[in-house]
């Protein structure tokens, strides 16, 4: 029988999230729940309800369709009862304009499948395939096996996208049917981990050490915060715990922060805690390069937007604009 999953959006033709052209399966729910998270609307296992005010014309059909009475547009905006909202989608139906809309949808594996094969000839004539992301596909891990085993038996390269927190048998399950793993490493220091992620990370360095065994190719990403895990100590931690455990690292790639996500959070009724922070330089996301390069690890590149790109003057195009997890 097909399992069933939640998934929050399924992006098409990506090109920051492995080789080649892309799928890219947003599972929703997430175990860590980082100080800069960009996908707020994955960390939370359940569907969820939004508004769009800047999609929204009025007309109250979801008001109107809501069987719980759950709705009222006021002066300053929708106001969602979420002790009464049952998130069936009703409103969603009624709206003209895809201002409401349900985040995370079920699917059964199947289903997903064969939806992600409607991409094949772009990932055969680009060599690229399905990235499986989130939140956390291994939050939902049978429902992510059923997926990656479908899409393996047509011969479709699936990579991984993971924090790493999850149990060790969950995580050699899944990894024996994944071709790649983009695998995060965001800061070292246990302590500090646990403020800003919400878990400590012996659980993710003990599952990296797993991956090393497996000899699966592996992509480093470390998102790069100012003021929490820019550090050159905490760059230089992590290229030495790759350098000494991670024979199998291909590439190290530097995510450099940016607020792009903040409006979302507004979505949620939440500030961003970040919105205020300032971009990286180009020259500190160099430097940080340089550190991880001199500690021996193969390939180190940087990417994403910074202070010199938001005033049009730096040289580095930006390839990844996301915090990933
Ligand atoms: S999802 Fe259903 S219950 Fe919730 S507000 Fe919309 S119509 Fe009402
Ligand atoms: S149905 Fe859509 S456009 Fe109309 S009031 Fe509701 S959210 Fe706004």
């Amino acid at each position: 029988m097909s399992t069933t999953g939640i998934v929050t959006n399924i992006q098409r033709c990506s090109t920051e999230d492995g080789p080649g052209i892309r799928t890219t399966v947003f599972f929703k729910g997430c175990p860590m729940k980082c100080l800069w998270c960009h996908n707020i609307e994955t960390i939370d296992p359940d569907p969820t309800l939004v508004w769009y005010a800047v999609k929204c014309i009025g007309d109250q059909a979801c008001v109107r369709a809501c069987p719980e009475s759950a709705l009222e547009l006021t002066a300053d905006g929708m106001r969602i009862d979420r002790t009464l909202c049952k998130v069936c989608g009703s409103c969603e139906d009624a709206c003209p304009t895809g201002a409401m809309k349900v985040m995370g949808k079920l699917w059964s594996a199947e289903d997903l499948v064969e939806e992600l094969l409607r991409d094949k000839v772009f990932f055969t004539t680009s060599n690229g395939g399905v990235t499986l992301s989130g939140g956390e596909a291994t939050f939902q891990v049978e429902f992510a096996i059923q997926v990656a085993s479908g899409l393996q038996k047509n011969g479709v390269h699936i990579a991984l996208d993971t924090c790493g927190y999850c149990s060790e048998e969950s995580f050699q399950r899944i990894l024996s049917h994944v071709d790649l793993v983009l695998y995060d490493l965001k800061v070292m220091d246990s302590q500090q981990h646990k403020e800003y992620t919400g878990v400590p990370i012996e659980r993710v360095l003990s599952n990296a050490r797993i991956l090393a065994q497996s000899g699966k190719p592996v992509w480093i990403r470390t998102p790069v915060i100012p003021g929490h895990t820019d550090s050159e100590e905490n760059i230089r931690a992590i290229a030495k715990f790759i350098v000494e455990n991670m024979p199998n690292v291909e590439r190290y790639d530097l995510l450099a922060f940016n607020r792009m996500c903040t409006e979302k959070y507004t979505l949620f009724d939440l500030e961003y805690p970040l919105k205020d922070t300032e971009l990286m330089t180009d020259e500190t996301m160099e430097h940080l390069a340089e550190i991880a390069r001199k500690e021996g690890v193969p390939l180190v590149a940087w990417s994403g937007m910074t202070r010199n790109s938001a005033k049009g003057i730096s040289t580095k195009e930006p390839e990844v604009s996301s915090c990933g997890n």
